[in-house]
């Protein structure tokens, strides 16, 4: 008798240690991990993580750690792949942001306020609707912003194409709060404001964003049907082209349907149309360096002579949030992994804009820092890049307008720029309101202006430090 209980209660403990291990292997398999690599063959291995459409969190160039967000799946095959993943913690995948970083909500009315605070320097409108139906709010930054003025050239600074990155809206907050509040004090941001037009997006991805705030806090896509697109490889240039995005809807970089499909991408290709861009800076999070065009392994931008000086500058003058050293500049396959389909591909090679990532934060502070702790000292620290990019504005560069003789505006006319005796050269598209701003290095150029049915018109010019007039008129034919 005594036994058969004793068999009883063994059955009883066999079945509840079931219960225990079913609701543990339940408990993981529903569970992500944020999970730390070591790269010993750095490019070589990313291409592996790569290929198996892993959620690359942010990398640490100089202990050559990527961080992983990881489902038991794919921590399995990590391991299987000869990779020793360490976990970092679930708690960082599964705890929501700091409340007091930025919501949909909030960077309205804090754009509004500021609006309304300096309505001579802030100008605050809906660029369009995300597919949620969502207002994407931009603020534009000008002495006398109400008056249009096609002469001034714009500078362009957008946050958070990535939902979970939410640092990026800070700084892109930070940047419209220390141009307005040093306006008339700082004599370069008075000077900026005065010569140029400023457009900052603090928050692109707002649909992704509230998922991020009630759903989860690893959001990184738009919120198409429950999957979501990655914004940031629909971008119909180069798009699906060099397996630098995925197919697969379920994956973190998954390029949506076809080229350009989002309304979000569509309504930030409008945007960038209407305003012609110099140079921009987009920020996402994290790894701590800059990247500029372009995104496929090989490809060099054929103005790097000068987009990647400039890259190197800008990294050089963000300093690391630990204090020890500087942002590292690069493309995305010299520094990741290829990219197709990333805004700054589309904004270079379409949009003739000299635009640059940078992905602040490290390894260590993640996609969402302790507020207390980082926010301040982040923003403050990309201070010195947004200025850096502002005050390039004012180096070696050519600006004008092209007319014809009777002083009429010519709207549709090209400009092609050699550099003599260097490998520089740059065709664009002028403005329609025939004005333009070219970046350059130091040096003489050939400059020819062409439009139809005028003669062109050939120049040499010589550019020094800083910025060098071009008034072009053109004779009928
Ligand atoms: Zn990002």
């Amino acid at each position: 008798m005594a036994r058969k209980i004793d068999q009883h209660l063994r059955a009883l403990w066999a079945f509840a240690f079931l219960i225990l291990l079913a609701g543990t292997s339940f408990a993981q398999n529903s569970g992500r991990n944020l999970v730390r690599v070591q790269l010993g063959n750095y490019q070589g291995e990313m291409k592996k993580i790569q290929a198996r459409s892993i959620d690359v969190a942010g990398v640490d160039l100089s202990a050559k750690h990527v961080d992983l967000i990881v489902n038991p799946e794919e921590l399995k095959w990590l391991k299987e792949a000869g990779f020793r993943p360490l976990i970092v913690g679930a708690d960082r995948v599964s705890s929501a942001p700091d409340s007091r970083y930025q919501n949909p909500e909030k960077i309205e009315s804090a754009l509004k306020q500021f609006a309304a605070q300096y309505p001579n320097l802030a100008q605050v409108k809906s660029i369009g609707k995300s597919l949620l139906g969502r207002d994407i709010w931009s603020i534009r930054l000008s002495q006398n912003v109400k008056k249009d003025d096609p002469s001034k050239p714009h500078v362009f600074f957008n946050s958070m194409h990535h939902a979970r990155e939410v640092m990026t809206s800070e700084i892109g907050l930070d940047i419209v709060e220390t141009l307005l509040d040093q306006y008339g004090k700082d004599p370069s941001i008075t000077h900026w404001l005065d010569s140029y037009v400023i457009d900052v997006v603090p928050m692109f991805n707002v649909d992704g964003n509230n998922l991020v705030w009630s759903q989860d806090s690893m959001w990184r896509k738009n919120a198409r049907g429950g999957y979501g697109v990655d914004i940031n490889r629909n971008y119909p240039y180069a798009w699906n082209s060099c397996r630098g995005s995925s197919s697969s809807r379920y994956a973190q970089d998954y390029h949506g349907e076809s080229a350009g499909s989002e309304p979000e991408t569509q309504v930030m290709m409008n945007f960038v149309r209407s305003i012609h861009p110099v140079m921009s800076i987009s920020y996402h999070s994290y790894s701590e360096i800059v990247i500029y065009p372009y995104g496929c392994e090989g490809q060099r931008t054929e103005t790097g002579a000068v987009v990647e000086k400039i890259g190197r500058e800008l990294a050089s003058k963000l300093k690391k949030d630990d204090g020890k050293g500087t942002y590292t500049a690069g493309t995305a396959p010299d520094l990741l992994y290829s990219v197709d389909g990333g805004d700054i591909d589309w904004l270079y090679a379409v949009g003739q804009v000299i635009p640059f990532v940078i992905e602040v934060n490290s390894t260590s502070q993640g996609f969402q820092p302790s507020y207390s702790r980082w926010r301040d000292l982040t923003v403050r620290n990309q201070r010195e890049g947004w200025k850096y990019i502002l005050g390039r504005m004012d180096g070696a560069s050519i600006y004008g307008q092209i007319k014809n003789e009777m002083g009429g505006v010519i709207s549709q006319a090209k400009i092609r720029i050699r550099e003599n005796g260097g490998n520089f050269s740059q065709d664009l598209v002028v403005n329609p309101n025939g004005f333009f701003n070219v970046i350059l290095n130091p040096g003489s150029y050939k400059v020819g202006v062409e439009a139809a049915g005028y003669s062109s018109e050939h120049q040499e010019i010589k550019v020094g430090d800083s910025r060098t007039p071009f008034h072009p008129v053109l004779k009928k034919i």
